[in-house]
């Protein structure tokens, strides 16, 4: 039995009460984590519904932890530093919770890549629109389960670039920061789901190449990148651990890599904070 179906074996008995949590860092492109009491919550609020959150228009992530609940809410990369909120709905009326976003500085990161890849043609600048608009759709799901595990491996052995957040330069332009984890690895290593879920989309895209997408549950959502191969389907479901493909180096890419998002209330977020045994 492989390490990630034991640790989710593990966890089974324990669903009534909170997952082991990630960590939290409440910065741009970072986690805040909101306990809310059930004593808080309107009296519409059963043990078994969990709480409407919205986040910006987005509902976040809860958990269930015995009677009370718990949101792990995204912050946007592009979020300013300072004063931040969510509304909890429902019952007696809306409450809000702020929060502060403290600063963080990211590097910046300068790579060369076919021009074609950096100003794009009137075709794939449309490829690409339309590729956008998908993501948004896949992003925006809501899937009422709770996720199975919120801390796990990495799924691709590998060296974990510390590059999220990273403010990009191709071939001397300024693009979008870099919102996932690249693992490098050779074409063809082996990529495993790092937790439950069910494949909602896949497809070869302009700048990510072949790519898988899983919904884990409310809201949170992960994305595989620049595969060689692809070896799940749409409306597959899936546990810790399945291959779900192949490093590769499809897309934009400028050498063998995983690129790795993770996406809570449609906000990518550093999946270092995710992952089990941080190096
Ligand atoms: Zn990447």
């Amino acid at each position: 039995m492989n390490r990630r179906l034991l640790a989710l074996l593990c966890v089974m008995p324990a669903l009534a009460s909170a997952l082991a949590l990630p960590s939290e860092e409440p910065v741009p492109g970072g986690i805040k984590i909101i306990r809310l009491p059930a004593s808080a919550n309107s009296a519409a609020q059963t043990p078994a519904t969990p709480p409407d959150v919205d986040a910006d228009g987005h509902r976040a992530l809860v958990i269930q932890d015995g009677s009370d609940w718990i949101a792990i809410v995204g912050i946007p990369l592009s979020a300013p530093v300072g004063t931040r909120a969510v509304t909890i709905k429902g019952g007696s009326g809306d409450r809000t919770v702020e929060f502060s976003v403290g600063p963080k500085e990211y590097p910046t990161q300068s790579l060369s890549v076919p021009p074609a890849q950096v100003n794009l043609s009137k075709q794939d600048l449309a490829r690409f629109e339309r590729e956008k608009a998908r993501i948004d759709r896949v992003l925006n799901r809501w899937t009422d389960s709770q996720p199975d595990d919120l801390l796990f491996d990495a799924p691709v052995p590998g060296v974990r670039s510390s590059s999220y957040g990273s403010r990009r330069v191709f071939n001397g332009e300024a693009r979008n920061p870099h919102t996932g984890m690249d693992i490098a690895a050779p074409s063809g290593t082996a990529v495993f789901a790092p937790a439950g879920g069910v494949v909602v989309d896949t497809g070869d895209y302009f700048f990510n190449g072949n790519t898988v997408f899983i919904d884990h549950g409310r809201g949170f959502l992960s994305m595989y990148c620049h595969l060689s191969a692809v070896d799940v389907k749409p409306g597959q479901r899936i546990a810790a651990g399945t291959r779900i493909g192949a490093v590769g180096m499809t897309g934009r890419a400028t050498g063998p890599h995983l690129h790795w998002g993770l996406s809570l209330n449609h906000a990518w977020v550093d999946p270092a904070l995710f992952v089990r045994s941080r190096k």
